[in-house]
């Protein structure tokens, strides 16, 4: 009898529904101890992929497993809302691309845009988390673009401000010129590719040196007409040598460390130290800057000069690279950008104006290459970042941007990460450890509109700048009488205060990373200081004690978190996170819309039920491993689990004791019974350890095994005590031990698998109204009997043993044989179970494993009878009797059948006995099968009236 799961799946979804199972559960713990959960807040303008399935599932049953536990375990969904993933939204749905055009409509009819396309999909993303049993609170869901979220926001920004810790400061950052806006080192982190382009070496001529060059090696094309120093390395030897190029004597100067670059013949000419280099003067390969600045286009010192790749000797463009910007500030260099915020290349280059920066790079070299100062071209493969959100190239750029101090607080990040319990733990000292070791400067400003308004306003008169914490200050200075409905821009912007010098403060015109939004949350979430206190000061909502996400959000999500609490000096806001690995194709492949492989949750719940999905991965992999997502691996779940979860279920109803009622405090006395029921404490024990240390993974993969031994061994070593029981006692003791053993795995796996746990649960009415309210259950030590199970283990092992024998003599196991030696011993119950297990009449203890293959003719006699019953049960299989039907009336049997009044007592059908000869069957009322050569049965074809 197979389950349709998805069909029951929704069936529970209703009685949850209908009878506020959610809802109870909160109320039934409302006064117990807290375990606190935050969810990361999901951008509700995407629909919801295979990956958030795995990230929900993993948080889900930690919280119905502490709820089961008697914690009261709040769970609050969350939106993020701000921030370019709404605005590229909003930009697609009003049909422009660019900041410009943006502000010809008005940036308030964009907010406008913005703002309703928060929600797109957020039914989609609630039914979404409904259907897969994520229970989650939506009616309270926080939203980050809320103006009491805001304002805990500024509050948040002020107290940085206050340490000294928000200053504002022209450097390089990497920005994206699509977007019009500088990133986070953590936004960047997370849009790496590798990327295949050509890298140029490139002949800068020395000034009055004829026919000498300095070798430089570039992979970035484009900033050679910015360039503005060569820097070489202090310790580095340097050469100039000979090569012969075209008929004509040309001298290099690079490190010697480098000359396996060199393609031709070559001979050192002179060697240098760096010092006689610096100073020296050379013609850059773009002169359209020549007068700008006589400190330009010298041979200088620096220290982050590679000596491994390349030459040795670094062209710098001051605009474009961090460490170029600092040297040059040291050096006293004039700025020159040569490309524009919308990165295209400048007026002030006229040869490559208006060409977008990446796009240059051909041309550039095809130029290079006319005025023969291109040394050669070379294919480099290398990781280049990409904008996480438009899939722009990013460049490094320099400009004006706010920044978080976070460098200051480098020391409290990593030791208040210590205290945090990582799943899988090689992630605290890796990739996480690695990261807050390297720990930048947060770059907090966008230069955008949807987003958290960074609250400080500059005075026009005497340049002071304030920030704000709160609506009541910002009320307090307030020149203009606008009022503050809306926070957002660019109604903020219109609020004019009142400086001390008695000027007019103007609000800075940018918003802030919206990984500040989401990183607060447990403050924000509550309006905290305004409200709420007590959630933060009393502990009553902080820190979490669990939090899941997948592993990409080290750098975003799980390090914006510490990075937020940190500066608030409240140390780590969340205990215990299970980090996930990434879900991929089948091959291994990122699933994407152009590669056509995304799978869709919807596929896989309407196929297999989302118990199968949720469970498939609790069980694929350690959680924190990449995930190859695999149909095949599902359906084998669930055809094994699953189905022999509910088989076994079936198996009780049908077989069961007719007045079953469960015994309180039942105890085991049959062996079998005993080693099921210590296999099912100990499953209990050890799933509870398990998730007590957030191993979810070891947790799960326990069922399968158990579940197998419970219906591989202990059913199928059963059916006689329930199909053919010598006294009702014995029945009634399989019944109850069935029925413990199933009542009690329906709640220890409810928190994997809430549906067909519930499912379960109901069927064998298990007392309370739901198994998700009902206590996670407590293991019974004292019906641990390990002893026992190690025994049934080595007895299990012998059976293979002689199973393999039987296999290799090709003898059946139907067929009965005498004798059986081995060399342990047992009980007599168990003893008995080996016997009726291989089939074999006497055990004897000895050396070592050995099975008797003698058959004399008794033997024989018995197995053919096996062989017959089997036949008939086959049959009537094949002719859709079912398990019910016990009896069919009419057995024929061909005349040879030996034992066959035997046959007719173990088949107990009380009216049979026809043995015919073939011919005299009626084959329109008679289904027969042949067994044997000669021999065959025959039962009459199921219709109506023989169905009972
Ligand atoms: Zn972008
Ligand atoms: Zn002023």
């Amino acid at each position: 009898m197979q389950l349709d799961f998805p069909k029951t799946e929704e069936k529970i979804l209703k009685f949850w529904q209908k009878k506020k199972i959610f809802e109870k559960s909160l109320k039934k713990t409302k006064n117990k101890p807290k375990f606190v959960f935050y969810e990361g807040p999901p951008f509700a303008n995407g629909l919801p992929g295979i990956h958030h399935l795995l990230a929900r599932a993993f948080k889900d049953i930690i919280l119905r497993y502490k709820t089961m536990q008697g914690f009261y375990v709040e769970r609050r969904a969350g939106w993020d809302t701000h921030g370019l993933p709404t605005e590229t939204e909003a930009e697609k749905k009003l049909n422009i691309k660019s900041k410009k055009e943006i502000e010809k409509i008005g940036i308030d009819k964009f907010i406008e845009e913005c703002r309703n396309n928060v929600f797109t999909h957020k039914k989609e993303w609630e039914e979404f988390t409904e259907r897969i049993g994520f229970w989650l609170d939506f009616k309270n869901a926080y939203i980050t673009c809320s103006n009491d979220y805001i304002e805990s926001l500024w509050w948040i920004l002020k107290q940085v401000w206050d340490k000294g810790l928000l200053y504002q400061d022209y450097k390089v950052v990497p920005y994206c010129s699509r977007c019009g806006t500088s990133l986070s080192s953590h936004e960047v982190a997370q849009g790496y590719k590798k990327v295949k382009e050509n890298s140029v070496y490139v002949k800068f001529p020395v000034k009055g040196e004829k026919n000498t060059y300095l070798l430089v090696w570039t992979t970035t094309p484009w900033t050679l007409p910015g360039n503005s120093a060569i820097y070489v390395d202090l310790g580095t030897k340097y050469v100039k040598i000979e090569v012969k190029k075209n008929n004509k004597k040309e001298y290099y100067i690079l490190a010697e460390s480098c000359l396996g670059i060199i393609d031709e013949g070559y001979k050192i000419v002179e060697e240098f130290k760096t010092k006689d280099l610096i100073g020296k003067k050379y013609k850059p390969p773009f002169s359209y800057f020549e007068g700008l600045d006589p400190k330009y286009y010298h041979i200088n010192k620096a220290d982050f000069v590679e000596t491994e790749q390349g030459t040795g000797l670094v062209h710098s463009a001051i605009m474009y690279g961090e460490e170029d910007f600092e040297r040059a500030k040291e050096q006293g260099l004039k700025r020159n950008h040569v490309i524009d915020e919308n990165g295209r290349m400048k007026n002030n280059v006229p040869l490559f104006k208006g060409l977008f920066f990446k796009d240059a790079d051909p041309l550039i070299i095809e130029d290079l290459k006319k005025r023969k100062l291109l040394y050669k071209e070379e294919m480099y493969e290398h990781e280049y970042p990409f904008c996480w959100r438009c899939k722009t190239p990013l460049i490094y750029y320099a400009k004006n941007s706010w920044f978080i101090k976070m460098t200051a607080v480098r020391k409290d990040l990593i030791k208040n990460s210590k205290k945090i319990n990582w799943v899988p733990a090689h992630i605290k000292k890796g990739r996480f450890g690695e990261w807050l070791k390297e720990v930048k400067d947060w770059n907090l400003s966008r230069e955008r509109y949807w987003g958290t308004p960074l609250p400080i306003w500059n005075c026009e008169k005497c340049n002071k700048q304030i920030c704000i914490g709160s609506l009541d200050e910002l009320k307090k200075l307030q020149v203009t009488s606008h009022k503050l409905q809306d926070l957002h821009r660019p109604f903020i912007d219109k609020v004019i205060l009142k400086c001390k010098c008695n000027g007019e403060m103007k609000r800075v015109p940018e918003v802030i990373d919206c990984w500040f939004d989401s990183g607060s949350m447990p403050f924000a979430q509550w309006h905290y200081p305004f409200e709420n206190k007590g959630k933060i000061n009393k502990n009553e909502s902080f820190p979490a004690d669990y939090i899941s996400e997948a592993i990409d959000q080290t750098r975003g999500w799980f390090y914006t978190l510490l990075a937020v609490s940190t500066l608030l000096n409240k140390g780590i806001s969340y205990k215990n996170v299970v980090c996930l690995g990434l879900v991929l194709d089948e091959k291994g492949q990122k699933m994407s819309k152009s590669k056509g492989n995304i799978i869709v949750p919807k596929q896989v719940i309407d196929k297999f039920g989302a118990d199968c999905a949720r469970f498939y991965f609790y069980t694929v992999n350690p959680a924190g491993e990449s995930k190859r997502f695999n149909f095949k691996d599902i359906q084998d779940l669930h055809k094994g689990l699953f189905n022999t979860l509910w088989q076994s279920y079936t198996f009780f109803s049908i077989y069961k004791d007719k007045d079953f009622k469960p015994k309180k405090d039942f105890q085991p006395k049959n062996l079998l019974d005993k080693w099921i029921v210590s296999r099912s404490e100990n499953l209990n024990s050890q799933v509870d350890k398990n998730l007590d240390n957030f191993d979810i993974v070891s947790a799960a993969r326990l069922f399968e095994g158990f579940v197998d031994d419970l219906s591989n061994w202990h059913i199928r070593r059963s059916r006689k005590r329930f199909q053919r029981p010598e006294t009702e006692e014995i029945k009634q003791e399989a019944s109850q031990t069935l029925y413990y053993v199933l009542l009690k795995l329906s709640q220890t796996i409810a928190p994997f698998t809430p549906f067909i746990a519930e499912e379960l649960y109901q069927k064998l009415d298990g007392g309370e109204e739901s198994v998700h309210l009902s206590d996670y259950p407590k293991t019974k030590e004292k019906l641990i009997d390990n002893d026992l199970e190690k025994k049934m283990a080595e007895l299990r092992e012998i059976v293979a043993e002689v199973l393999a024998q039987r296999a290799e003599a090709k003898i059946k196991v139907r067929q009965p044989l005498q004798k059986l030696e081995i060399n342990k011993k047992f009980e007599n119950d168990l003893l008995e179970l080996l016997k009726d297990e291989v089939n074999v009449k006497d055990v004897v203890i000895g050396k070592k494993i050995k099975l008797d293959t003698k058959i004399t003719k008794e033997l024989k006699g018995e197995g053919e009878l096996r062989e017959s019953i089997r036949a008939v049960n086959q049959l009537r299989k094949e002719c859709g009797y079912i398990s019910e039907d016990l009896i069919v009336t009419d057995i024929m049997g061909s005349p040879n059948i030996h034992n066959i009044e035997v046959f007719t007592e173990e088949t107990k059908s009380e009216n049979y006995k026809q043995v015919k000869t073939e011919k005299e069957i009626d084959e329109n009322k008679y289904v027969k099968k042949k067994i044997g050569e000669k021999d065959f049965i025959a039962i009459p074809k199921l219709n109506k009236k023989t169905k009972i």
